[in-house]
């Protein structure tokens, strides 16, 4: 029986016009093999959940398979502030869609498949080191409930590619409702074509917002929804601590999703102006820039949109952006904290907190586990990760008290087990540190895959105790709190 029986595929991006994309294979590498295969994510769309040499060889590119039509996305976007107006997948090819089980279709796209026509300098490749973060970080990020793209798959080569040494050529099966970027439209607003950008605006209603047909607006209802997402996808940033590193427009989806992994760094200490990106040197990018560097280049969408939205729309839209960031970064911080009810004096609660972390520098991920864990463990746990023991004592007496008055949807008394039980699902044992996958990598590079494994499926439960894997939760050496991470990949 064919494996691929059960698995729906189409391709409607293949059936725009040639402004949109060029058609072009894949250039296979050489003697490729995989190196993690999301079982997990395959059966979610009929994928056998062990995938030998025919699967290999079909998403490889190495072997033609009927669905597929492999093509190269044409976008621009803003880079470090400068428009760029030639971007496009270098790399990448967009190969089908393939159906979820529950319906929804998402793009198959594969990353390091060889030269396109918006290659530039570029040599078309990835190298494994690279791929293996994406890899683990887009698996950690969905662990956490966080928006983002998916991987269903990576491969290692032996074909040689050159970075600042000799590295390897390896393949990320990337999956994603959608790989439209802010920069797609931004693209044909600069080229001035103008009725390609309103057929693209037709299909993203037509394929990922079809709701906003029912309104009067529905382009300016469009912008809205893609306002709200990227502002809830930043809020979960800010609230777990994650660094994005290359906010350009053409890493923004338009599904408000975590795009392009690249120089990432979840915090290890509480840092406000963690730069994760050993090549922005201005910071432009750091930790606690990312909602206003978000509104940015919502605002160069907004411009590029311009065409078809009328002003007082966008700015309107626009407008939207803070307040729905902070709702949802209060509802996260407030699930992180086990405070759903609100009290006049939380606002100061919070702000001392953040005051405590940072001149601590304290670890961000295990500061709330541990308070998580106050029906287990002692205060002393939480005091012990910060230096001025007295500040933090009085602060952990300050949110004991506040804890006293929260009650239940019943008015009863919520008690110190049932709190903590509920805010260790908000608040994860295991994160991706940058250490962690840095060690799997330097297995992975002498061909050893099995750290990239284990990762992985650790941090597909980052809130569960997996008492056998304590290690991974232990705070970072220092050699980890250090790394530079460039932009080189
Ligand atoms: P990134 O910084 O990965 O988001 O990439 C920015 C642009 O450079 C995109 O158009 C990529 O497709 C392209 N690009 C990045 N790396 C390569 C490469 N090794 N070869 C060709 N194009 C690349
Ligand atoms: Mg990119």
């Amino acid at each position: 029986m064919s494996i691929w029986k059960g698995v729906r595929f189409t391709h409607r991006f293949s059936e725009l016009s040639s402004a949109f994309f060029t058609n072009i294979a894949p250039q296979p590498l050489d003697n490729t093999r995989w190196v993690a295969w999301n079982r997990e994510l395959a059966l979610q769309f009929g994928l056998p959940e062990h995938a030998g040499d025919e699967v290999l060889n079909v998403f490889s590119g190495q072997e033609d398979f009927a669905p597929f039509f492999p093509l190269a996305m044409k976008y621009a976007g803003h880079q470090f502030g400068v428009y760029n107006p030639d971007l496009g997948d270098g790399r990448g090819l967009l190969l089908a869609e393939m159906q979820h089980k529950d319906g929804t279709w998402f793009d198959i796209h594969l990353k390091g498949a060889g030269l396109t026509p918006y290659s530039r300098m570029g040599d078309g490749r990835a190298v494994l080191r690279s791929t293996v973060r994406e890899y683990l970080c887009s698996e950690a990020m969905a662990g956490l409930g966080i928006p983002t793209t998916r991987a269903l798959g990576m491969m290692d080569s032996d074909t040689p590619v050159y970075r600042e040494k000799m590295e390897y050529g390896a393949l990320l099966i990337r999956l994603a409702e959608t790989h439209i970027r802010f920069g797609h439209f931004e693209h044909f607003f600069y080229t001035n074509q103008l009725s390609e950008q309103k057929l693209l605006a037709d299909k993203v209603i037509e394929w990922h917002f079809p709701q906003c047909l029912a309104v009067e607006k529905p382009y300016a209802e469009m912008f809205e929804c893609i306002v709200d997402k990227t502002a809830v996808m930043i809020a979960y940033w800010q609230a777990y601590g994650f660094a994005h590193g290359v906010m350009n427009t053409d890493n923004m989806s338009i599904l408000g999703q975590t795009f392009d992994y690249g120089p990432f760094g979840f915090l290890d200490d509480y840092d406000p102006n963690y730069i994760c990106n050993h090549s922005d040197y201005q910071g432009r990018y750091a930790f606690e820039q990312q909602p206003r560097v978000a509104l940015w280049n919502l605002s160069a969408l907004a411009h590029a949109l311009s065409p078809l939205i009328e002003r007082e729309d966008l700015e309107a839209a626009l407008g939207k952006f803070e307040v729905r960031l902070s709702q949802k970064f209060s509802e996260l911080m407030r699930a992180k904290l086990g405070l759903h009810t609100k009290v006049s004096d939380d606002g100061r609660l919070f702000e001392t907190m953040f005051e405590l972390l940072h001149q601590n520098k304290t670890d961000y991920t295990r500061f709330f586990r541990e308070l998580s864990c106050l029906d287990i463990n002692s205060p002393q746990a939480v005091i012990d990760l910060c230096i001025d023991r007295e500040a933090a004592s009085a602060w952990l007496d300050r949110y004991l008290a506040r804890c006293e008055l929260e009650v239940d949807e019943q008015g009863e008394c919520v008690s110190v087990e049932s709190r903590c039980a509920k805010m260790r699902q908000a608040n994860p044992k295991y994160i991706l540190r940058n250490y962690l996958a840095q060690l799997a990598i330097d297995k992975a590079e002498e061909g050893d895959f099995s750290e990239v494994n284990r990762l992985a499926e650790l941090l597909k439960r980052p809130y569960d105790e997996q008492m056998e894997w304590d290690e991974y939760a232990k705070l970072p050496p220092e050699w980890g709190k250090k790394m530079e991470i460039s932009c080189s990949s």
